[in-house]
């Protein structure tokens, strides 16, 4: 367990998500399928395998240079609505976290804070739209929450993947508002947002760096 996280879990922390939507590149792309045009997969992975590659090569000692150096990857290689949603998430994230060499709980709660509000004034959706916003947002709660409760790092990444996952599942009976999904109307009812399970799986490989698990 890890009271304090440093730009080391940053990176594995990315290492750890690259890994996840690589491995569910396909699920991703069969949800997107249903309620999308299928290719949240294919853009995730893309999106993150360049910003694994992008890390390799970055001299950046702090999370926040992390952070950002993935933020302009997302930005720069993943295309639909994902990437600059994701993109403006991973900056906003990087704004929260500067100044720091580690974060404590309550400096995890912000940083994933700052990435809500990045989405939403991007995307400008709120709770209940069938969107990623539905993941983020309990997340950002819930890690609020453990933060206040005294939780380290570690506990409060771990309530904000927890919280996820139930957000991305609570998605299926939802009518989607925004977004290319929106378009199906009531036919997009029954499915789970893609954007959403994608957020619980980056939230949970966040979680697992934290704890020190380098896999599932
Ligand atoms: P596209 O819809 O352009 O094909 P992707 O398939 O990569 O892009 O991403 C779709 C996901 O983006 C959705 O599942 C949803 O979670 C998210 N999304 C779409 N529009 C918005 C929005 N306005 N706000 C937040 N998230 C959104
Ligand atoms: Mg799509």
């Amino acid at each position: 367990m890890t009271t304090r996280v440093d730009a080391a879990w940053a990176r594995r922390w990315i290492t750890l998500a690259a890994a996840d939507v690589a491995s569910h590149r396909d699920y991703l792309i069969d949800l997107d399928r249903a309620i999308g045009d299928g290719d949240h997969g294919e853009n995730m992975d893309r999106g993150f395998s360049a910003a694994l590659a992008a890390l390799e090569s970055a001299e950046g000692a702090s999370i926040a240079d992390v952070l950002k150096t993935v933020a302009k990857t997302l930005m720069s290689t993943v295309g639909g609505a994902a990437g600059p949603l994701y993109g403006t998430a991973f900056l906003r994230a990087s704004k929260a976290a500067a100044g720091g060499e580690e974060l404590d709980g309550a400096g995890v709660a912000a940083v994933i804070a700052g990435a809500l509000e990045g989405i939403q004034a991007r995307g400008k959706a709120t709770t209940g739209e069938k969107t990623m916003v539905d993941a983020w947002s309990p997340a950002c709660e819930a890690a609020r929450a453990a933060a206040a409760a005294g939780g380290d790092a570690s506990a409060v990444l771990e309530a904000a993947a927890t919280a996820a996952e139930a957000g991305a599942r609570a998605t299926e009976p939802l009518r989607a508002t925004k977004g290319r999904a929106s378009y199906l109307g009531e036919r997009s009812i029954g499915h789970l947002d893609p954007g959403a399970v994608s957020t619980s799986l980056i939230l949970r490989a966040a979680a697992r760096a934290a704890a020190g698990q380098e896999s599932a």
